[in-house]
C-alpha cells in the first residue's frame, strides 16, 4: 500500500476521534507501521493511510528499534515551548523538504491502543515529528507551511505531484525534483 499524497482530499480533511478500541485497531496501526517504514519515514497520519481517523504512529529511532514505537490515538497538544526552525519533509509530498519553525518542546496527551491516557514529553525531532503528526489529524499539511518564496522554490514537484493521477502514487523520479539529493532526510 502506497502512502497517500497531496493533493488527495482525505489530507486536507480534519479526522474525528476515534471512540472504540477494539483489535482491529490493532491491526490498523501495524499496517501504518509498515507503511511507513517502507516508505522510510518517521512518522504516518491515518490520513496518509487512506484513514480518515485520529490515530497516528511514530518511530523517531534511526535504527527504528521497535521499542521506539509509539501509537498515539486522538493526540491533543497541551504546552509548546520554544522555537526551532529545522528541515521537514513529509511522505505526502516526497521530495520536498523545508525549513519549517515548530516548537522545540512539546507536552502531548494521547490514547493507546487499549484507549489508556498517556501524557508525553518532547523535544527536538520527536517533538517536531509530534507537532506534524497532529497538524495532518487536523487537515494542515507541509503546503500550509510553505513561505511564497518556498512554494516557488517547490513549485515543479509540486505541480508534478498535482499532474499525478492516485495510481502513479510513487515517489517521484530524482530527475523530477529540483535540489540535490540530501544526505539523510526523513518525512513524516
Ligand atoms: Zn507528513
Amino acid at each position: 500500500m502506497n502512502v497517500v499524497c497531496y493533493p488527495s482530499e482525505i489530507l486536507s480533511r480534519p479526522t474525528p476521534r476515534i471512540e472504540k478500541f477494539d483489535p482491529g485497531l490493532r491491526d490498523l496501526a501495524r499496517r501504518m507501521f509498515e507503511i511507513m517504514y517502507e516508505a522510510n519515514g518517521v512518522g504516518l497520519a491515518g490520513p496518509q493511510a487512506g484513514l480518515s481517523l485520529r490515530i497516528c504512529v511514530m518511530n523517531c529511532d534511526p535504527d527504528h528499534k521497535p521499542e521506539a514505537e509509539l501509537v498515539m490515538i486522538n493526540p491533543e497538544i497541551l504546552e509548546l515551548s520554544g522555537n526551532e526552525v529545522g528541515e521537514e519533509g513529509c511522505l505526502s509530498f516526497p521530495g520536498i523538504f523545508i525549513e519549517v519553525s515548530r516548537a522545540q518542546h512539546v507536552k502531548v496527551r494521547f490514547q493507546d491502543l487499549d484507549g489508556q491516557v498517556h501524557t508525553l514529553e518532547a523535544e527536538g525531532l520527536p517533538a517536531r515529528a509530534v507537532q506534524h503528526e497532529v497538524d495532518h489529524l487536523n487537515g494542515s499539511l507541509l503546503i500550509h507551511k510553505m513561505s511564497m518564496v518556498q512554494r516557488l522554490a517547490h513549485r515543479r514537484a509540486l505541480k508534478m505531484l498535482e499532474l499525478r493521477r492516485p495510481a502513479e502514487a510513487e515517489a517521484p523520479k530524482a530527475a523530477e525534483v529540483e535540489e540535490p539529493k540530501p544526505k539523510r532526510r526523513r518525512s513524516s
